[in-house]
């Protein structure tokens, strides 16, 4: 049986479309005898409108007091990063292109740091997925490869998010590679098994592709609400199905998943 104990990817309030708190997600990972929680809520255009003529920390706040969480709760290790959007077919993050105009309460004096160095200078880690993605529309399957190696390149990047959902081809042996090389994590995501975006047999490729290049995946209920948080029954399911190594398994304890955060940061 796989073991997993770690739930790497979830959602709070922050991100609008979820509906706990941070507590609530960490009592659910604790009643589920859950190791470590990892939360991760959206940076992405999605929640905030903002462009390239700049943004107010006031509407990203959520992001830069993350440290003063405690590091264990209810006996959970908690960790704080965010799930950002990869924005084109160069890997780049959402933020990257925009300046921070205003702080809290005043307004910012050029030369203008970018907000995704903002954000990301509070986070522990960053998960970098594809959610709206007109930029790829008629690239090739090479072109999105590179989009998601060079995703994997950025220093804060520890994680590519549900990859087999994104709808987009890709080489995954070559992505699993560069992973793997890099010390990252591919992740296997619960959420993807769901509604229509249901995207087990890719899912099952890129876990495989992973097994075969020795590259470590990361396993994440992708929850939205306290409720999902640790269920990880068809995350699991697949990863016996195609007999997945358990000692590329990065959430397979906390210790596991904290040695790779180490090497990795
Ligand atoms: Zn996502
Ligand atoms: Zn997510």
């Amino acid at each position: 049986m796989v073991r997993l104990a770690c739930d790497v990817h979830t959602h709070t309030i922050f991100s609008r479309h979820a509906y706990s708190t941070v507590e609530e997600n960490v009592r659910a990972a604790a009643a589920c005898n859950f190791e470590l929680l990892g939360v991760t809520d959206h940076f992405s255009p999605m929640i905030h409108g903002v462009g390239p003529e700049g943004a107010s920390m006031r509407e990203f706040q959520e992001f830069i007091n993350m440290r003063m969480w405690p590091r264990e709760w209810h006996g959970v290790q908690l960790m704080h990063g965010c799930e950002a959007d990869i924005v084109d077919l160069q890997g780049r993050l959402f933020g990257w292109d925009i300046p921070v105009t205003y702080h809290l309460s005043v307004p910012a004096e050029p030369p203008y740091t970018m907000l995704a160095d903002v954000v990301f200078s509070n986070c522990q880690y960053v998960i970098a997925s594809v959610h709206e993605h007109g930029w790829a529309e008629g690239a090739t399957r090479e072109q999105n490869t590179q989009m998601y190696v060079r995703a994997l390149e950025h220093p804060k990047v520890l994680i590519l998010g549900h990859t087999g959902r994104s709808g987009l081809d890709f080489d995954e042996e070559a992505v699993a590679e560069a992973a793997r090389d890099a010390g990252k994590l591919i992740e296997i995501n619960e959420a993807s098994f769901f509604g229509r975006n249901n995207a087990l047999e890719r899912c099952e490729q890129i876990a495989c592709a992973c097994a075969r290049v020795g590259c470590m995946v990361s396993t994440a209920s992708d929850a939205h609400i306290s409720y999902d948080v640790a269920r990880l029954e068809r995350v699991r399911a697949l990863l016996e199905r195609v007999d997945f190594p358990q000692h590329l398994v990065a959430t397979r304890s906390a210790e596991a998943f904290l040695e790779v955060y180490e090497n990795f940061s």
